[in-house]
């Protein structure tokens, strides 16, 4: 017999061994010895009292054998002669794309303009410490795309949009932890995506699928509304019946080609601002009421905050705890900062982006000239903004949060995981009033909410500028273009998903929807 159980275990308890089957029997009310084993299904922490709580779901089964863990099994096909479907961009809709395409029985023919995940390690390095970006290879483009050199944080609000748990265990079906399927807040790690993301390859490549890195798509070759052919920067076409076009959000040449085209896509309302880094040890301090180090049993401490300030949402996005902060920008020229955790969540600091909705149709006047690409033309202007405040540099402008919200320019900064480093910039008046003068309010608020978060022992730093896209691509009810045939918008780039799992789920069911009547 098995039977599912909710169990509450404070810190000192979660220390002793055997725990869970004895607060399991005492809570069922039978000996321990007639249980064979528990099994945990969810784990969370309730840190919101000074007495911290783990929050388990188990199943307990009484003289009965645990089955596999698994729920999925995945049914690749061999597909080297089968049909075949383009997919261009490797990020994680692109390669969810490519796996469900094997299940499905069809080729998966992948266009990626960066390098293999190993080689691009490289190219990161001359970002951080010669202040060099690559365009086709950098912390957005490459294998795996955007979320390989990440924090690897799992968790989506997307759920009715596909199959979370089937991600999750297609990720550890590449070589997760089996950890991502019990957690409240599942991630991976910078350290960790790599050979994740190596393994999807060789699992692609195993079953008929290709790969081409190093192969920039510059041109659709459309007739009669219909893709014929893409072109790539070497001038090689490739005749293409369906094509899934996964490029992400910060393909912008993407977006100019659809637009020089007349293909159409649509601006989006997107958010920006800037990112805040903290020492570790003053979240920690603040989310379990202790002071000095952490219980050695606790995470390095997240938080999650929202204000509203005149009409708009300010909220923290993308937090990193035990994290770095990194130069994620695309192009030379500018800067852009987002930020990564290796698994154990172990550096000095914690970091994450806050930012403020931006209003298409009320905060971008001065770039209406610009159409579909209003919003895509202002998010490059507050990126080469912020290159020139850093110092022409990958350095990034920066300022106390306290000399920030008070409008001063720093005398000095704190120190910083940002590795290209940081310059002293009067961001309190170089960020437009629409977003400076509500990041100002907003952490105030954020200062009342989390006592000791409002410090002068915490650094923001500009800009953060690439949380969604400020363009969609417009798709109809079979996720078809609706002027292109042929066309399958697909992931972040799209619109359609805003972390690694909604990018994943859409692209399975972009393969999906380019299967039909093919
Ligand atoms: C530093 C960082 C940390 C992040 N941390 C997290 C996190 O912890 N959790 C989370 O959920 N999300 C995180 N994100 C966001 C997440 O990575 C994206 O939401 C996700 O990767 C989007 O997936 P995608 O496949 O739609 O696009 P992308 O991942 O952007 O992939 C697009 C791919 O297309 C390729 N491409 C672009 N143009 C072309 C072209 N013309 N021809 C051929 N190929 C092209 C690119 O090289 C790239 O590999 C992070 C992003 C960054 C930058």
């Amino acid at each position: 017999m098995v039977k599912e159980i909710q169990l509450r275990v404070n810190l000192v308890e979660e220390k002793q061994g055997n725990i869970l089957q004895r607060k399991a029997a005492r809570f069922l009310g039978i000996p321990v010895e007639d249980i064979s084993a528990v099994k945990i299904l969810r784990k969370s922490i309730d840190a919101r009292k000074k007495t911290i709580i783990f929050n388990y779901k188990v199943a307990v089964y009484l003289q009965e054998e645990t089955p596999e863990s698994s729920l999925y099994t995945f049914n690749y096909k061999d597909v080297s002669s089968a049909k075949e479907i383009h997919i261009i961009g490797f990020g994680p809709a692109g390669m969810w794309a490519a796996l469900r395409c094997i299940e499905l029985g069809y080729k998966p023919i992948v266009i990626e303009r960066g390098k293999k995940v190993q080689e691009r390690r490289r190219d990161l390095r001359a970002i951080n410490q010669d202040h060099i970006v690559h365009e086709d290879s950098n912390y957005c483009f490459g294998e795996g795309g955007a979320g390989t050199y990440s924090d690897g944080k799992l968790y989506t609000r997307s759920l009715k949009r596909g199959d979370v748990r089937r991600i999750f265990e297609s990720f550890v079906h590449h070589g997760a932890t089996e950890q991502i399927l019990v957690d409240a807040h599942p991630h991976i790690g910078t350290n960790k995506l790599p050979k994740i993301v190596e393994n999807i390859r060789e699992t692609i490549l195993k079953y008929g699928g290709e790969i081409h890195f190093e192969s920039r798509v510059v041109d659709f070759i459309i007739k009669q509304q219909k893709l014929q052919a893409i072109r790539l920067q070497n001038d090689i076409e490739m005749s293409v019946q369906r094509v899934i076009l996964a490029t992400g959000h910060s393909a912008r040449d993407i977006y100019y080609l659809l637009n020089k085209k007349e293909i159409a896509i649509q601006a989006k309302s997107f958010a920006m601002g800037v990112r805040i880094e903290h020492p570790q040890q003053i979240i920690d301090g603040i989310q379990y009421h202790c002071s000095g180090d952490r219980d050695e049993l606790l995470p390095a401490a997240a938080y999650s905050l929202v204000s509203q300030v005149k009409e708009r949402g300010v909220y923290s996005f993308c937090m990193c705890p035990g994290g770095f902060i990194v130069p994620a920008a695309t192009a030379n020229g500018e800067v852009v900062v987002n930020g990564m955790s290796p698994s154990k969540r172990n550096n000095e600091f914690a970091n994450s982006g806050i930012v403020v909705e931006i209003d298409i149709d009320r905060d971008l006047h001065k770039y209406e000239q610009f159409g579909a690409l209003k919003g895509l033309e202002y998010q490059k202007n507050l990126e080469q903004l912020a290159f020139t405040a850093g110092g022409r540099s990958q350095a990034a402008p920066a300022q106390r949060l306290t000399d920030f919200v008070e409008g001063r320019l720093s005398t000095n900064l704190n120190t910083t995981s940002y590795q290209p480093g940081l310059n002293s910039a009067p961001l309190h008046s170089l960020l437009p009033k629409h977003i400076g003068g509500r990041l100002r309010s907003g952490f105030k608020e954020f200062g009342r909410k989390m006592s000791g978060y409002y410090t002068e022992q915490a650094n923001i730093v500009g800009v953060e500028s690439r949380t969604s896209s400020p363009v969609s691509i417009p798709r109809k009810e079979n996720l078809e273009h609706p002027e292109i045939e042929g066309l399958f918008p697909c992931g972040e780039g799209g619109g359609y998903a805003g972390g690694i799992v909604s990018a994943a789920m859409d692209g399975e069911r972009c393969a999906e929807a380019a299967i039909i009547g093919y």
